[in-house]
């Protein structure tokens, strides 16, 4: 992987040379929550059980928006912003072809509350409300590129926010599952997603440290906030068959740091890519 340019999020960055020391994995052994479960298939006991299972993550159904403020047409106005968009900065960032044309096919306007269309394809990040951001479209194309998905793989994101990044993975592999840990960002995901035809992406409304336990292994993993550490789950649950995960690491607040890892049985490789700006990723328990 190359080291890049480019201005991301909320501050312009440069790629200072990868001096930054590799984060340690969080090797603590995994400890189930000790939060109530808030659903009945929930229920399964497992103090003495030490291995992960997601029976005990704590979770709860997301809420469907009773009306949703999306424009989901995709008009003529809107497609050739979008495509200033994929020829202008996101070309600059991303070589794929493959990805780019999964770019140009997923309407981003849909997936911005109605009051940021007219700024849908400008190149940064946009709110979604609960203080979280949709993420700025040539920092999208850049990490999906990284992912280096073939059609069949099976990838996990991290964060669906709004759901855009997801519906850009469907565009690459049919093997989509998705974590989002606010109730309504999840709901609101799902309905644009089902709007869009995107209904076979796999939604959930838990918190992503754990993963996603009865679908691992995962050829690839995606995350879209920054935790302070790599979280031990999603590596056990990535493929040691050549699994690729990006992920921001690096403290609340500051610059982190965007890194692919690398497993290949139990060698993990970690490279240091950019530097950027995420939004926290925040924990359920607080372990
Ligand atoms: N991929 C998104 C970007 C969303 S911003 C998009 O395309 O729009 C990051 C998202 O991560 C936020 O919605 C935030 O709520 C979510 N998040 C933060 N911590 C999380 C966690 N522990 N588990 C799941 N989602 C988390």
């Amino acid at each position: 992987m190359r080291p890049r340019i480019a201005i991301l999020m909320c501050a312009a960055l440069l790629v200072a040379g990868c001096d930054q020391d590799t984060p340690a994995i969080d090797t603590l052994p995994f400890e189930p929550s000790s939060t109530p479960a808030t659903t009945s298939d929930l229920s399964t006991p497992i103090a003495s059980d030490p291995t992960p299972t997601p029976t005990f993550r704590p979770t709860e159904l997301a809420p469907t928006p009773a009306s949703l403020d999306r424009e989901l047409e995709d008009s003529p106005t809107q497609r050739a912003r979008r495509q200033q968009l994929i020829a202008g900065p996101v070309s600059s960032a991303v070589s794929d072809a493959r990805v780019l044309a999964a770019m140009s096919a997923v309407p981003r306007h849909a997936f911005v509350p109605t009051r940021y269309l007219d700024q849908a394809y400008n190149d940064y990040p946009l709110p979604i409300g609960h203080g979280q951001t949709i993420s700025q479209p040539s920092l999208v194309g850049m990490m999906t590129e990284m992912l280096d998905l073939a059609p069949g793989e099976r990838v996990l994101e991290i964060g669906t926010g709004s759901g855009y990044q997801a519906a850009i993975l469907a565009e690459l592999t049919d093997q989509v599952y998705t974590i989002e840990i606010i109730p309504e960002l999840a709901g609101t995901a799902r309905r644009i997603l089902d709007e869009l035809g995107y209904t076979d992406v796999h939604t959930l409304r838990a918190d992503g440290y754990y993963g996603w336990w009865e679908h691992a292994p995962f050829d690839a993993i995606i995350v879209t906030a920054a935790p302070d550490h790599l979280p031990a789950p999603l590596v056990a649950q990535l493929s040691p068959d050549g699994g690729r995960m990006v992920i921001p690491i690096g403290p609340v607040g500051g610059y982190q740091s965007l890194w692919l890892v690398e497993r290949n049985g139990d060698a993990i490789d970690m490279q240091r890519v950019l530097d950027v700006r995420f939004v926290p990723f925040t924990r359920e328990s607080g372990d």
